[in-house]
């Protein structure tokens, strides 16, 4: 039962291409958020007790209509959400490749296309960056969160020469990083998982532009070392997750040169920008970083759980990450290649990367800069039209994520009605959030395929919900 027969392998894949392109087809017609019903759900999955066997098409049908009733769909084109794409074509097709071939990405010997490929990318964007390609290196990660968490132990593993062998406990003073009170969090969740504890994180006041504050992150830098901490690393953010702001990169590169830190560039969904030729100016500075965080599952629109770590340190990883073992295999001793056990945080670990690659074979470079450009202009389409009808943008960027309030109205008990009533709807999926500290509605193109119908769906979802508000009717 675990491998089918020839005769129903064939009927199941026809079965289960029929849910994709069903799926694929009518995404735009279903609701766009689910109505919540935990009860439900257990209730019908207590019915499975795994006792009796089920035909392979019936398992394929019943989580097919499971997907499509329960969950937030963010390949739909009104899902303007949080960075969570419709995945490429091609993209899908590789995770049915890597799931069938199932190679094994933690020596080399193993797998060396997949290995082999994962380099090239990691190099090839490396190179995108900025980096020399002489020096370009990097892994596949489950996702940015991952990449921060691995940026995090490079620095650490880079600034204390004694953390491999002595650990966090051996450092005397203690370890400082800094980041932007508007930053992503999986750093807070880096640095406990690292044994460094949240009160290593130093969160740096933004100025009125929401970009990391110069005199504050010196002033506190200068704070600490005369508290004898040891400050090692520097963040700035490419992109924040809220209000896509790009941090003064050269500047806070110069300022970690300046004070020997690690600069660590979080640019998981804004780092495309370096695809754009009119946005890459945007990311100016994230060539003198000493690694980066990008998320191939946000703007390059391949399936979840794609991140990359990047680094111009070839090195580093192997410092960080390499351990002395018996049981690996040892086939490709003696050549010049690296086994990604000994190189990331994971150890088994699946063809992330295939994704990305088929994605970029398939669409090149000219392919996802006109579907990046596409989104910003309809970035630009949305923020004007929410202009013209009384909403009031509070985020300044050129990347495709607006934050706004109610021209007059920005309390967060109103914010919240609109968003309660504009998701009820299921006609279109917006956030709500908070950039330098105030409450504002969120709305980010992250699909390919958002046209200007579905901005004028939104823009007309939210004056419906802003009349029944204001009548309270909420
Ligand atoms: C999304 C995001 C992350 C976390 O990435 P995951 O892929 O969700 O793990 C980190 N940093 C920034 C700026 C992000 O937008």
């Amino acid at each position: 039962m675990l491998g089918l027969p020839k005769a129903e392998r064939e009927v199941l894949w026809q079965k289960t291409i029929e849910a994709v392109e069903k799926y694929l087809e009518h995404t735009g017609s279903l609701r766009v958020s689910p109505h919540l019903d935990p009860a439900g759900l257990r209730d019908e999955l207590s019915r499975f007790d795994f006792k009796a066997p089920l035909p392979p098409c019936e398992a394929i049908d019943i989580v097919a209509r499971n997907l499509s009733a329960n969950q937030v769909h963010s390949p739909h084109p009104a899902y303007f959400g949080l960075f969570n794409p419709k995945p490429t074509s091609v993209g899908i097709a590789a995770d049915a490749l890597v799931a069938a071939f199932n190679p094994q990405l933690a020596a080399w010997s193993h797998s060396p296309f997949a290995a082999e490929v994962e380099r090239h990318l990691v190099r090839t964007f490396g190179a995108r960056f900025g980096f020399p390609l002489e020096c370009a290196d990097g892994t596949f990660c489950s996702g940015g969160a991952e990449a921060n968490h691995t940026a995090v132990l490079t620095a650490l593993a880079d600034h204390f020469p004694k953390f491999e062998s002595e650990g966090i406990v051996a450092t005397d003073k203690r370890p400082v990083l800094y980041l932007s009170s508007e930053s992503h969090h999986s750093f807070v969740k880096a640095a406990r998982a690292c044994g460094l504890g949240i009160r290593s994180v130093r969160t740096i006041a933004v100025d009125e532009s929401l970009r990391m504050d110069l005199e504050a992150l010196e002033s506190q830098l200068k704070q600490d070392r005369a508290a004898g901490s040891a400050p090692f690393l520097l963040v700035g953010t490419a992109g924040t997750t809220g209000a896509g702001i790009v941090d003064p990169l050269p500047a806070l590169a110069e300022f970690a040169r300046r004070e020997g830190l690690w600069f660590h560039v979080d640019a998981a969904w804004g780092g495309a920008s370096v695809l754009v030729p009119e946005l890459r100016p945007l990311l100016a500075g994230c060539e003198l970083a000493d690694s980066i965080t990008f998320d191939a599952h946000k703007w390059l629109s391949v399936p979840m759980g794609a991140g990359m770590f990047l680094t111009r340190h070839p090195d580093i990883l192997t410092r960080t990450f390499g351990t002395g073992n018996t049981y690996m295999p040892r086939e490709a001793a003696g050549l010049d290649v690296v086994d990604p056990y000994s190189h990331s945080m994971q150890w088994s670990r699946r063809f992330t990367g295939l994704k990305v690659f088929l994605s970029l074979l398939v669409a090149g470079w000219p392919g996802y800069e006109e579907a990046l450009r596409h989104q910003v202009t309809m970035g630009n389409l949305l923020r004007q039209r929410l202009s013209q009808e009384g909403w009031q943008a509070v985020n300044r960027t050129v990347l495709p994520v607006v934050c706004f309030v109610d021209s007059g109205r920005e309390d967060e008990p109103y914010l919240q009605s609109i968003l309660a009533r504009v998701l009820a709807t299921g006609k279109a999926w917006i956030s709500g959030a908070k950039v330098g500290g105030r409450p504002v509605l969120r709305a980010c193109i992250t699909n390919y395929d958002t046209q200007p119908d579905h901005i004028e769906g939104l823009v007309r979802v939210l004056a419906e919900a802003r009349d029944a508000v204001g009548q309270g009717v909420s």
